[in-house]
């Protein structure tokens, strides 16, 4: 079945991630008529809410920061009060090990602009002298401000090897390596951890602040971005699988689904790179770009929830342990679900050769050795997301592509690109920042 009644054909996005949805309302805005078309039941791709049980949570408990300025902005855009999303805190870096108990670093980062409020956190933090405090204020400042460029790129190991930065300092920049970018430091690049780093340390008064999800991820942005989309009389089609693109003339001209043809004025794949790759292969101009996106390789974050009784609390809302395999843990508390723990495990290691039982007992010990007084949790449950991100290395920033591609309609948005020439890590908030560059060169597409 052909569907080609509009005679204004619409720009169609593939994919209801993020990126996708972003883009869809990014072009709505403007009365660009959108359709959107998702694969899977529900909107949100790697970011969404997931429901095991009965039992309402997230694909992968995530973490959003004062930095993520063009999230925020498409949230107001669409009228998202951000207070009744998240909760927003001073940023508190805890970072115990979680065999002794003892702290490694506990650093809190008060409202102040860069660069006071890291001065004012490091004065007050445990974990360091007075002379690495000192040490540490001289030579990160140094670190950030040397600018690295691409053919600089090397590991995270590396650049911080000769920094002369203290033990404690260096473990926690490489848990937050670890967790920004979801790559260990010893094959991260560096170039995107500085980025990463300078946009949070350097960045406008409140960039450190920790943005901590107050509803499940589908409130968060898919359900109110949605609702919107509506509004603007946009269509989003879910659950339909887009299996090929059409070409006629240089120009993608329709999208087929298992079951229909939609006719198209522009075309935009926000589907993750070895999606793209797949739906772009047919077409021998597009032959580099596909072997670029079949140089991605990727990295899993495994959430584990463990539901205690009620009145069990974390004394923070969330903090890092070292010497575990726990990395992150965060009292869902601030989501309304008291006595639900979730505990985040970064990219590869130990935990992926345990299945689920395993896994989730030793967490549960793990746990039991800082609260002793807990009870044993009376449900658990495991979601691992093999793909959850790209693996943000030197190598792959070479092959990462901006939104243009060799088809003249046809465009690019997601997590995975580069735009504005920085080399950021796969967050959400490149993922709107390379949908908000997309929509602009669709539109100078349809205007020129
Ligand atoms: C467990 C986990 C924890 C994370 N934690 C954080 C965090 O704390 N902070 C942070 O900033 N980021 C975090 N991230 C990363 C962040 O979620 C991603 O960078 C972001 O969601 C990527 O969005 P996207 O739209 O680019 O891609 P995706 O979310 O992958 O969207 C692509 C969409 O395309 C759809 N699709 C695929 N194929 C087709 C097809 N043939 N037809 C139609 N639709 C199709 C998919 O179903 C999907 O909905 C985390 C990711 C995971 C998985």
């Amino acid at each position: 079945m052909t569907d080609n009644s509009s005679a204004d054909k619409p720009v169609i996005i593939i994919g209801g991630g993020w990126s996708g949805l972003a883009t869809a309302c990014f072009l709505a805005e403007k009365n660009v008529p959108v359709r959107l078309i998702e694969s899977a039941k529900q909107l949100g791709g790697r970011a969404r809410k997931s429901t095991s049980n009965t039992q309402l949570l997230d694909n992968g408990q995530h973490l959003m920061l004062g930095a993520y300025s063009e999230m925020l902005a498409l949230m107001k855009l669409i009228g998202i009060d951000e207070n009744d999303v998240f909760k927003r805190k001073n940023q508190h870096l805890k970072l115990l090990n979680g065999r002794t108990l003892q702290t490694v670093i506990d650093l809190k980062l008060p409202a102040l602009p860069a660069p006071f409020n890291l001065l004012s956190g490091l004065l007050f933090s445990k974990g360091l002298t007075l002379r690495e405090k000192l040490s540490v204020l001289y030579r990160f400042d140094k670190l950030l401000k040397k600018q690295l460029t691409a053919a600089e790129d090397r590991s995270v190991e590396d650049w911080l090897k000769n920094a002369g930065l203290p033990h404690a300092y260096l473990s926690l920049l490489n848990a937050l390596c670890l967790a920004a970018m979801n790559t260990p430091a010893e094959k991260a690049s560096a170039l995107s951890f500085q980025n990463v780093l300078n946009e949070t340390f350097n960045g406008k008064n409140g960039s450190t602040d920790l943005l901590i999800p107050a509803v499940n991820l589908g409130h968060v942005l898919p359900l109110p971005a949605s609702l919107y989309l509506n509004k603007k009389q946009a269509s989003i089609l879910q659950p339909k699988k887009v299996t090929a693109l059409v070409k006629e003339h240089n120009k993608a001209t329709q999208v087929i689904t298992e079951d229909q043809h939609f006719h198209a004025a522009a075309v935009v794949l926000a589907t993750p790179p070895h999606i793209s790759r797949q739906l772009l292969k047919p077409f021998q101009e597009c032959n580099e770009l596909c072997h670029h996106l079949e140089q991605f390789r990727y990295e899993p974050i495994t959430t584990v929830y463990l539901r205690y009784n009620e009145s069990c609390q974390i004394p923070e809302d969330l903090f890092g342990l070292t010497a575990t395999l726990s990395e992150w843990v965060f009292d869902r508390r601030v989501c309304e679900q008291p006595g639900m723990i979730a505990v985040v495990i970064s990219s590869n290691g130990r935990h992926m050769d345990l299945d689920n039982k395993a896994l989730s007992l030793i967490i549960r010990n793990e746990l039991a050795v800082l609260f002793p007084d807990w009870p044993r949790p009376a449900a658990s449950w495991v979601i691992r997301e093999k793909r959850a991100t790209f693996s943000c290395t030197p190598e792959i920033n070479q092959h990462r592509p901006g939104v243009s591609t060799a088809i003249d309609n046809l465009f690019l948005s997601g997590d995975y690109l580069v735009t504005d020439g920085l080399y950021l890590p796969a967050t959400l908030e490149t993922a709107i920042r390379n949908a908000k560059a997309c929509a602009q060169e669709v539109l100078n597409y349809l205007n020129q």
